[in-house]
C-alpha cells in the first residue's frame, strides 16, 4: 500500500487563486501542486579542470526528490492541517522521509506553502522541539542537512499572500532562500504566470519584503488543460509563447521534471528510462539531463516511505557508475553554472 491517491494529477492546475470548490471533487483537484524536478549533489561532480571543454563533460542524470504542502482546501492536507493530533503524526513521518533521504544519499527539494507553516508555529511545543535541536521543523531540516534537503517556496495565491511572503515567512525562521519557485503555470501563454519573477516579487502581507525567484520548477497548466511539461533540462525560457526555448539573454532558470515525476503512480519509471537511455549512449556529452520524483508531503506514511527507499537503493549502480547524481535543485542549477558552462539542454519539450 502506498501513499493515499488523492490527487489524479501532479500538477498544480491553474487557477491557484479561485479554489474551494474545484478542490473539493478529486478530479477537478489538480491543483494539488505542481512539481518536480530533479537535483543532484554538485559537490561530487565539480569539474576538475576549469579549461574543459564543456562538450567533453559526461552527460549525467541529476535527480531531486520534490514534495508539496497545500493549503485548506486540498483534500490530502485539510485533515493535517486541522488537527494537531494529524499535523504532528504528518511531522514525524516528515522526519522519517527526511532520514531516510540522508541514509540514501539522496537529495530533497522540500516546497511549502503557508498554512504547514502557521500550524508548525502554532503547533510545536516543547516535546516537538525536543526532537530536532529546539528548532522548527525545516529549519532544523536545512539547518543538519544543508546538502541534501531545502526549503522553497511554493504557493497557490490565496488574499494576502503570494510567493513573496512565503519566502518571508521562511527567512523569518531562518530557512535558507534558495530562490526556487516551488510550481507556476506556463501553458497556455495568457495563463503563463511565471513573468513575475522576472523581477523582485513585492510580498502582500508583509510590508517592505520583496523577493527574487531565479529557478523555475514544476511547470504546470492551468486546469491541466496540457500539454504538461515532461520536459527533462536546464534551460531559459525564452517567453510565455516559447517556453521550452532557451533564450541566454533570459535570467530565469528552468529545470525539467521529466515523466512520471509523481512517485505513487509512475513509481520512478521516467528516471529510470534516462538512466536506461544515458547507458545506452543515447545523449551527447554535455548534457545535464534532469528528472525528479514528486510527492504530497500529507500523504507521507511508511509504506511510501520504504517504496521510495527500495527505489532510491535500486540505482546504486548508476550512482557507482557516474551516470546518476542525486542533488538538490539549487545544486543541480550550481553545477549547470559551473561545470556545464550554463549550456542549455532540452529534452522532450511538448
Ligand atoms: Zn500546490
Amino acid at each position: 500500500m502506498r501513499w493515499v491517491l488523492i490527487f489524479s494529477l501532479w500538477a498544480c492546475s491553474g487557477s491557484s487563486g479561485k479554489n474551494d470548490s474545484a478542490e473539493t471533487n478529486a478530479e477537478a483537484d489538480t491543483d494539488a501542486d505542481t512539481d518536480a524536478d530533479a537535483d543532484a549533489d554538485a559537490d561530487t561532480d565539480t569539474d576538475t579542470d576549469a579549461d574543459a571543454d564543456t562538450d567533453t563533460e559526461p552527460s549525467r542524470v541529476y535527480a531531486t526528490l520534490v514534495s508539496h504542502n497545500e493549503q485548506d482546501n486540498n483534500p490530502g492536507c485539510a485533515p493535517v492541517l486541522a488537527d494537531r493530533i494529524e499535523f504532528l503524526k504528518n511531522r514525524r513521518s516528515t522526519l522519517d522521509f527526511a532520514e531516510m533521504v540522508v541514509r540514501t544519499g539522496a537529495a530533497w527539494d522540500l516546497q511549502t506553502d503557508f498554512r504547514y507553516l502557521e500550524q508548525l508555529a502554532e503547533w510545536e511545543d516543547a516535546a516537538e522541539l525536543a526532537e530536532t535541536d529546539g528548532k522548527t521543523l525545516f529549519k532544523y531540516l536545512t539547518d543538519t542537512y544543508p546538502d541534501q534537503i531545502v526549503v522553497d517556496p511554493h504557493n497557490h495565491d490565496t488574499p494576502g499572500i503570494n510567493y513573496a511572503d512565503v519566502a518571508a515567512m521562511l527567512e523569518a525562521i531562518g530557512v535558507p532562500d534558495t530562490g526556487v519557485v516551488g510550481g507556476f503555470l506556463y501553458y497556455p501563454a495568457e495563463d503563463a504566470d511565471w513573468q513575475r519573477f522576472e523581477q523582485p516579487l513585492d510580498a502582500l502581507s508583509h510590508p517592505g519584503f520583496s523577493w527574487q525567484g531565479q529557478i523555475l520548477w514544476g511547470p504546470a497548466t492551468s486546469g491541466h488543460s496540457g500539454p504538461d511539461s515532461e520536459a527533462s533540462g536546464l534551460w531559459r525560457p525564452t517567453s510565455a509563447e516559447d517556453f521550452h526555448t532557451d533564450d541566454p539573454t533570459q535570467s530565469l532558470v528552468a529545470i525539467g521534471m521529466y515523466k512520471e515525476a509523481k512517485f505513487e503512480e509512475g513509481d520512478g519509471a521516467g528516471l529510470v528510462e534516462l538512466l536506461d537511455d544515458l547507458e545506452a549512449g543515447a545523449f551527447e556529452p554535455g548534457a545535464v539531463i534532469t528528472a525528479s520524483l514528486f510527492y504530497d508531503q500529507c500523504g507521507f506514511d511508511d509504506a511510501g516511505i520504504s517504496d521510495t527507499e527500495t527505489f532510491i537503493d535500486s540505482l546504486s549502480d548508476h550512482v557507482d557508475a557516474g551516470r546518476l547524481v542525486w542533488a538538490t535543485v539549487p545544486d543541480v542549477v550550481e553545477t549547470w553554472r559551473t561545470t556545464y558552462e550554463s549550456n542549455p539542454w532540452v529534452h522532450n519539450a511538448p
